[in-house]
């Protein structure tokens, strides 16, 4: 027989505020829910790797589960499934509710764009019998994290003629990979005197990719005329059509799990990706809601949403008002009335780099998905400050709904900082907070995620989509 609690531990239980670490509060069966889901989340990073890549899956996904291309002239009925393809780069999802769009949507955003490198319009050059690609960064990147990497090349092409070539290398077995240098050590002793920031420079996150040479001594630079021959047979490509590309260079490994005990996920591209994919399974379940329910997938977040398929755009805000016009209502009133889940990631506690945080205002792997009431920098610059109201909303949500979550700022006061979509959405009127993942080492080539972290992301969407 266990003995009586004593006052202060009765008052404890009942007043402070407890953390939970779900893999300690889960049964096995929620466990292994939970590894189950993160099955399906690899496969899909594994196959998607840009913003071009999860739109296609994606689009593949919902036209099996009946969803079909929105057309702003149709009136659609409740339960009926579109989505819009936003130039093959940002993804606007819909189940009509049951309630009139004059009482606003349910809106879940997420992005799909993660840091990389990007060719330069002008990217192949010789140096030394080398063949190398210049590239421009996207996104904020710990330079020297990006050298010795095995890079994977995807995009699209556009010739001169119209024709589009799709580019994936570098993720097939068997397929060759690509990579930016580092000096060895050895004679690294004026690099080892620059800052951290300047390790390795933006001009010298140069990828190598070849380095044997056309036979003929009668033309200079013939590395470099052996590659483009190369990519003439096989893409029928010419060097002046790099300048209508976009290809980027991600990281060349699958996604994989991580610790003794398989309870993380380790791989490139979980900022934002771990939010998304939760949201897209989410959004395939969600049948016949109460209130409709918008899923956006956008573009561009990691270069300040900028662009037509990023959430700075007009896109979300044009899609509400088509959505709703058939009907008579002004879009205004859909956004005014709607409620939104900003998803995206959180900086995890890293014990050790622990004094970058302020631990009770932290999030942590295993302890689920984060809530956090505001981002930016600087006081708060650059944030959309939820309110309490709304905050009070979700967390009830989430609460009846057993969802593990927890709060947690982006690192200490004035330590850095950094912004999500929520401010772009709540500047057309709509309720928004932040809800994601906790990531550590975000922004790297491998970003490490915990599961039931992923799973209780997808809980929560869940949760939040099917709410009367
Ligand atoms: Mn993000
Ligand atoms: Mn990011």
């Amino acid at each position: 027989m266990s003995e009586p609690k004593t006052k202060g531990e009765e008052l404890q239980e009942a007043l402070c505020y407890q953390r939970k670490n779900l893999t300690e509060t889960m049964t096995k069966e929620e466990l292994e829910q939970a590894f189950d889901f993160c099955e399906g989340y690899k496969d899909f990073l594994n196959a998607a790797k840009t913003e071009r890549e999860v739109v296609s899956r994606a689009v593949e996904l919902l036209e099996a589960e009946g969803f079909v291309p929105f057309d702003p002239e149709t009136t659609y009925a409740p339960g009926d499934r579109v989505y819009w393809n936003n130039r093959g780069k940002a993804l606007l999802i819909a189940t009509i509710g049951k309630k009139s769009l004059a009482q606003g949507a349910h809106i879940n955003a997420a992005h799909i764009d993660s840091p990389r490198l990007d060719l330069k319009p002008n990217p192949l050059y010789e140096q030394g019998q080398l063949a190398l690609m210049k590239t421009h960064y996207y996104g904020g990147i710990k330079k020297y994290q990006w050298a010795t990497v095995p890079m994977s090349l995807h995009g699209v092409i556009v010739k001169k003629n119209g024709e589009m070539v799709q580019v994936r290398i570098g993720d097939e077995p068997g397929d060759p990979v690509f990579c930016v240098t580092d000096l060895l050590i050895h004679l690294a002793g004026d690099q080892m005197q620059r800052t951290l920031a300047k390790g390795i420079q933006g001009e010298e996150l140069n990828l190598l990719c070849g380095s044997i040479s056309l036979e003929d001594s009668k033309v200079p630079e013939r590395v470099k005329l052996n590659i483009l021959n190369l990519l003439h047979e096989k893409y029928g490509i010419i060097e002046e059509d790099f300048l209508s590309a976009e290809l980027e260079a991600v990281p060349a490994y699958d996604m994989r799990d991580l610790g003794f005990d398989r309870s993380m996920i380790g791989g490139y591209g979980q900022d934002d990706r771990v939010c998304a994919y939760p949201a897209l399974m989410a959004a395939l379940d969600c049948k016949d809601p109460e209130t409709t329910l918008i899923t956006v997938l956008a573009d561009k977040e990691e270069i300040g949403s900028e662009g037509n398929t990023g959430l700075n755009s007009d896109m979300l805000r044009y899609f509400a008002a088509d959505l709703a016009k058939p009907y008579g209502i002004d879009g205004r009133r859909v956004l005014m009335n709607s409620q939104c889940l900003s998803s995206d990631v959180n900086g995890a506690f890293d014990p050790t780099f622990a004094d970058a945080f302020e631990k009770n205002n932290t999030c942590y792997l295993n302890y689920g998905v984060c809530l956090t009431k505001y981002t930016g920098s600087r006081g708060k610059g650059g944030s959309n400050d939820a309110s309490a109201e709304f905050i009070g909303k979700i967390r009830k949500i989430l609460d009846e709904n057993k969802v593990g979550w927890q709060t947690g700022e982006l690192g200490k006061v004035d330590q850095g900082g950094g912004g999500t979509v929520a401010m772009m959405i709540a500047n057309l009127g709509v309720d928004v907070v932040d809800l994601g993942v906790p990531v550590l080492s975000m922004h790297s080539p491998f970003e490490v995620t915990a599961k039931v972290d992923v799973y209780m992301a997808y809980k929560a969407f869940s949760a939040f989509a099917n709410q009367k």
